[in-house]
């Protein structure tokens, strides 16, 4: 609950203005949770209406988005680029292309990436876009069109000191490549930190594809390490989702001793008890782009169940949900509690639900907020951008060293203002204290903007 006056009165605001954004609402109450423990030692803040700031977008961007399918139709898809904050770098955030996209999910993501991106220590400030757009069932060339004309558009906004999109769900190498490559024909430049998550062959960084993934766990290691003095070795994880962020959560908490027991797409969920095959997971989906039920039709003593929500009844010891926003709710949680489970640690944004937060917690299970373990990603997106600036290309090792290094000081940040909050242990809390600190800095210093 927000009992500080100043916070209760902006969120009050934020809550009057934009009713219909329930999940920017639940984004910007969870982080004013944690701040109400910090806000009454800087006064600065009220006086600068730095909270009041922090909750507005700098800028909103929403535009048209015609192209031809194929069969000579013209559809008209709906964009949005939100810049929300630049206080401590240019915008950086991805682009997500789902038909459930909407302005209250991306402004969602904007304002979470404004606090990861300041975890990361490097100089990225917050933003995200996308699109209602289905890449699902579209062929290669309506792909192609499609991010053609939504960059047509965007390319006016962005820009590598401007603001520098990505990938996210529905955006992968395939997107950012026709993405980039329109950006480049317009501005007539080779721009290369304008885009990150680009191919190998045109700028992109080794590590790039696997970071969010990896990076989830060596902080996930951490955590296991220092607040429970354990270690991947021998559990049984659930990863829910298979795209980019699942399959490579997978494989590297597989490197660390543990068994992927079960992975999921929105349709359902297979379970393999002697630990999943990802080879043929990144097979069935980054080459075929087919459902995961392909999976049990080719890999003996598999199961597949029809619906996603099964996939949290069963037993295990790590949950690291790694598909979408709100995917996992209190009942989730319930039955995890139940089966013995002692951690759950977010690889997607904001998967859990406020309640199912409230549970984790009240139950004594280690909880680490997507915002700070799947911070990897856009880490190694920054040091995508050095390399493009620097004209070189670091290896695999010297990019996942770096990577190792960025996530173990992500968890020290946030286990120290965990301490220093009275809540040791917190991630959540220290998180947020910790990512916000940072911005309202620099939000202080540069004035009135
Ligand atoms: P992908 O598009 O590669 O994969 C998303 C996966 O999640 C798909 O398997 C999709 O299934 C599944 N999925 C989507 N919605 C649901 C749902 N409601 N229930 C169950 N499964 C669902 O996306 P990413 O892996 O890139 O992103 C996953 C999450 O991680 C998102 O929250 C994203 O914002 C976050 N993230 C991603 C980063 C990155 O670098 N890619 C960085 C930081 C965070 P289907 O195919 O059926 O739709």
């Amino acid at each position: 609950m927000i009992t500080n006056e100043y916070l209760k009165r902006v969120y009050d605001s934020v809550e009057k203005r934009d009713p219909d954004q329930p999940e920017f609402l639940q984004a910007v109450r969870e982080v004013f949770e944690s701040l109400q423990l910090v806000v009454d030692k800087h006064p600065e803040w009220e006086k600068n209406a730095i909270i009041e700031r922090f909750v507005e977008p700098e800028r909103v961007i929403t535009f048209r988005v015609p192209w031809v399918d194929d069969n000579g139709k013209v559809q008209v898809n709906r964009g949005y680029r939100v810049q929300f904050n630049s206080a401590i770098g240019p915008y950086k955030g991805g682009l997500r292309f789902h038909p459930s996209v909407n302005l209250s999910v991306i402004k969602f993501l904007g304002f979470e990436q404004i606090l990861k991106n300041s975890l990361t220590t490097l100089p990225m400030g917050g933003g995200k876009g996308g699109s209602d757009f289905d890449p699902k069932g579209k062929s290669d060339a309506e792909v192609m069109r499609f991010c053609q004309s939504f960059m047509t558009e965007l390319y006016r906004h962005i820009g590598q000191f401007t603001d520098t999109p990505a990938g996210d769900i529905g955006v992968g190498a395939r997107e950012v490549g026709y993405m980039f490559g329109q950006y480049k024909k317009i501005v007539d430049r080779f721009e290369g930190g304008v885009i990150t998550g680009k191919g190998l062959t045109f700028g992109g960084s080794l590590a790039r594809t696997q970071a969010t993934g990896y990076g989830l766990c060596y902080y996930a290691a951490e955590a296991l390490s220092h607040l429970a003095n354990t270690s991947f070795e021998g559990k049984k994880v659930i990863v829910s989702g298979a795209g980019n962020v699942a399959q490579y959560a997978a494989e590297k908490c597989t490197q660390l001793g543990g068994t992927v027991i079960a992975m999921c797409d929105s349709n359902g969920y297979i379970y393999d008890p002697d630990g999943v095959d990802l080879k043929k997971v990144m097979d069935i989906k980054q080459k075929r782009r087919a459902r995961i039920s392909v999976y049990a039709d080719e890999v003996p003593g598999s199961e597949y169940h029809e619906g996603r929500k099964g996939i949290w009844t069963l037993k295990c010891d790590i949950a690291m949900p790694c598909a979408s926003q709100n995917e996992m709710d209190a009942d989730d949680v319930q039955h995890l509690i139940d089966n013995g489970c002692m951690a759950v640690f977010e690889g997607a944004n904001m998967p859990l639900t406020p309640e199912a937060i409230e549970k984790v917690l009240g139950n004594g299970l280690l909880y680490s907020p997507g915002k700070a373990s799947n911070a990897g990603g856009v880490a190694t997106s920054g040091l995508e951008m050095s390399q493009n600036s620097i004209r070189m290309s670091w290896s695999f090792e010297e990019v996942d060293e770096k990577l190792q290094g960025i996530m173990k000081n992500i968890f020290k940040a946030c286990y120290d203002a965990s301490v220093e909050c009275g809540e040791p242990g917190n991630l959540m809390l220290g998180a947020n204290v910790a990512g916000f600190l940072k911005v309202a800095d620099a939000m202080m210093a540069q004035g009135i903007v």
